[in-house]
């Protein structure tokens, strides 16, 4: 068993006396950690320790903040397989998606060493006779980050990287099923020499966020999981007068036109339905079939999820597809299978009921297609989070547009096509805030706002970017004038 401290003020110990969670090895079942369920009063010293390290840490040149992060950086690139190992044997994806995950993280921290030049001001000479205009970014005080159990890795880099070296300090609420790779990584952080109660780190679920998200020294809230509860965070957090920025779930459309590469475009479907056991919020849950690809393209894209291999990843050699995240979550999966049967979709692939040698308690699903779902369908409106795609079949771009377009969420959208004139179409009129052209997730990178749009993100901010550097400051408007030279002014030439 992995031990799960919380670590406030620069301690790092056991909350004792609370209830815990059990934190799995997915590829075999059993437990590896328990988490603690936090009460209010760990929050509320989490919150305090942060408070109190505002000052000088706010005080700290830019620069010297960022410095701290770029030896994380390098601690970061030091521990990459250890920590890969970690994020692997907790949540269960493969060790290459484990890579990326890692990968995606850093990239987060290179991006926030360069933020010194974004939180430069503007300035405006003579906005008037003999008056000057400008403007600077301050920080805000105690952040807070509360995160999903599917990138244990990179969703917390997206957030206090960016908080701390804006100026603010931070509490940590790591996801309960996955706690053990963001509790490493802020180790390296300590190692890099981050002053202590500058970033705090509590553990939990519901009782712990709401003690977060009303307590009246918190500025910010940076939330990532279920649309469910991100419109919860919104709703608690605004009315208590934070500033929110809440990512929620998706339901991604990619489009198959039929002039579409088939090799290329199969492949960057598995991909984006299949990777990560489909458990990303950027995850191909629905193939919009055009016309012909549904006898060009959809046999092969059924031929290639049938030849996905399951397995447990914490060995060698490694499957392409990992298990879930619990076997809650898998049976929940495989309900819903079951029900899109009962509605009339058409199994085309069935991963329900996969035995494996060797890891006969691993919480695994295969690869499943169902094919010809209608929208009324429970697995055309919930969002499924696991390796099943739906195949929804159109007679042209304009209807598969629409259908994409009647869909509460607004994370991502592909299509897969050799015409510049359809690509521009959709990237034009499709009602989400990420776009890919023959490209299968369009998740974009730390330099660019993770921009989720309707039921997908409740805010005005985004994460990553320059709206995360937005966020996390706020900008002071001054104005100075000097008045004429007076008498006895050293500068004064009669
Ligand atoms: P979740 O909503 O169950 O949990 C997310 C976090 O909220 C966890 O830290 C959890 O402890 C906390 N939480 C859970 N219930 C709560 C409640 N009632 N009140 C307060 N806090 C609560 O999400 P999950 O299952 O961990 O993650 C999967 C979800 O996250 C999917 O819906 C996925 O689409 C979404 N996601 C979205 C993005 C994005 O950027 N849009 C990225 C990754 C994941």
């Amino acid at each position: 068993m992995q031990p799960c401290p919380v670590y406030i003020n620069g301690e790092w110990r056991a909350a004792e006396g609370v209830a815990t969670t059990p934190v799995y090895n997915p590829s075999v079942g059993e437990v590896i950690a328990e988490a603690p369920l936090c009460q209010a009063h760990h929050v509320h010293e989490a919150v305090e320790a942060a408070a109190e390290a505002y000052p000088a840490w706010s005080e700290n040149p830019p620069m010297e903040r960022a410095r701290v992060f770029f030896r994380f950086k390098a601690l970061l690139d030091d521990h990459f397989d250890e920590l890969v190992q970690c994020n692997t044997r907790e949540h269960g994806k493969t060790l290459v998606e484990s890579r990326g995950d890692v990968r995606r993280g850093i990239e987060m921290v290179e991006f926030a060493c360069g933020i010194p030049s974004l939180l430069m001001g503007e300035s405006l000479e003579n906005i008037a006779h003999g008056i000057d205009c400008d403007t600077i970014r301050q920080p805000l005080g105690v952040c807070v980050g509360v995160t999903p159990f599917n990138f244990p890795a990179m969703v917390p880099l997206w957030m206090y990287p960016v908080a701390l070296i804006c100026g603010n300090t931070f509490v940590l609420k790591p996801s309960e099923k996955v706690p053990l790779t963001a509790l490493k990584i802020v180790k390296l952080l300590e190692d890099a020499g981050l002053p202590k109660g500058v970033l705090n780190v509590v553990h939990g679920g519901r009782e712990c966020v709401d003690a977060l998200l009303t307590h009246p020294k918190v500025k910010a809230i940076s939330f990532v999981g279920s649309t469910p509860v991100a419109r919860h965070i919104f709703e608690v957090g605004t009315r208590h007068g934070k500033r929110v920025q809440s990512n929620g779930g998706a339901k991604n459309y990619v489009v198959l036109m039929p002039d579409a590469d088939v090799e290329n475009s199969v492949r960057g479907v598995v991909e984006a339905a299949y990777g990560c056991a489909g458990e990303r919020c950027m995850a191909a849950s629905t193939a919009a079939v055009v016309g012909e690809a549904a006898t060009q393209v959809l046999p092969r894209l059924i031929e290639a999820a049938r030849a996905i291999k399951v397995g447990p990843t914490d060995r060698e050699p490694q499957p392409q597809m990992g298990p879930l995240i619990t076997r809650q979550h898998r049976d929940r999966v495989a309900q819903l299978i079951d029900q899109g049967a009962k509605e009339g979709a058409r199994i085309a692939a069935d991963g329900r009921g996969v035995q494996l040698d060797g890891a006969p308690n691993g919480f695994f699903l295969g690869a499943t297609v169902l094919d010809h779902v209608q929208p009324v369908m429970t697995v055309a409106q919930e969002e499924i989070f696991g390796p099943v795609l739906n195949v929804m079949r159109f007679e042209d771009l304009d209807s598969a547009i629409a259908a994409v377009n009647r869909s509460p969420y607004g994370n991502g959208a592909s299509i897969f096509t050799r015409s510049g004139k359809a690509a521009r179409e959709f990237k034009h009129r499709v009602n989400c805030g990420m776009v890919g052209i023959n490209i299968g997730v369009p998740a974009s990178m730390a330099w660019f706002p993770f921009n989720g749009w309707n039921d997908s993100f409740f805010g005005d901010l985004h994460m990553q970017g320059k709206e995360g550097v937005q966020f996390f400051t706020r900008q002071k408007v001054s104005m100075t004038r000097w008045f004429s030279f007076g008498e006895g002014d050293i500068w004064h030439k009669a």
